[in-house]
């Protein structure tokens, strides 16, 4: 076959971050394998995940990169982040702290990687409606002064949850190709 035609190799590291608990694990699990963990702990952390995704056409594999539960720490490496062109920075809309941690996350990822990491801000658990303590405008607005994509999600109910990822993975692949 012509040259044209041969397959090329896209692999991007995308890290997921966050405070603990917030369901970064659960997240990843729903996107890479459609299960979910009702009392997970932190024990279901692998260290990344490669999953095939199909963009314009072309085959992407997204490395995605999740923490054993250190973030409880505060003991994320630099080798966490190394090379990572992706982020996911996770809050849990039922708890407002977890939201208020944002910054010190974003902090530390542009600490550790280059400023063009391209970075989702993900509400995560949109299922607990009634416990509910960060509007989606809120997040809107801290994703917008911060240039960064936002999303609400449910690794519960599945709801945007392959979006996110994907929106992650078009971009980097916008930028690249
Ligand atoms: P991590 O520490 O950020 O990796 O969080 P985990 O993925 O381990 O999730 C922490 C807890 O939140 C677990 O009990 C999960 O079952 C729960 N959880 C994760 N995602 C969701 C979600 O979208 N909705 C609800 N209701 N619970 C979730
Ligand atoms: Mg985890």
């Amino acid at each position: 076959y012509s040259e044209e035609e041969k397959t090329e190799d896209y692999l991007f590291k995308i890290v997921l971050i966050g405070d603990s608990a917030v369901g970064k694990s659960n997240l990843l699990a729903r996107f890479a394998r459609d299960e979910f963990y009702p009392n997970s702990k932190s024990t279901i952390g692998v260290e990344f995940q490669t999953q095939k995704m199909d963009i314009n056409g072309k085959e992407i594999k997204a490395q995605i990169w999740d923490t054993a539960g250190q973030e409880r720490f505060r003991a994320v490496t630099s080798a966490y982040y190394r090379g990572a062109v992706g982020a996911l920075l996770v809050y849990d809309i039922s708890r407002r702290q977890t939201f208020e941690s944002i910054g010190r996350w974003l902090n530390e990822l542009h600490t550790h990687s280059d400023m063009n990491v391209v970075t989702i801000l993900v509400g995560n658990k949109s299922d607990l409606k009634d416990a509910r303590e960060v509007s989606t405008a809120e997040g809107k607005a801290l994703a917008e002064a911060q240039g960064l994509f936002f999303m609400e999600t449910s690794a519960l109910d599945s709801s945007n949850v392959s979006s996110a990822f994907q929106t992650v993975v078009k971009e980097i692949y916008n930028i690249l190709s």
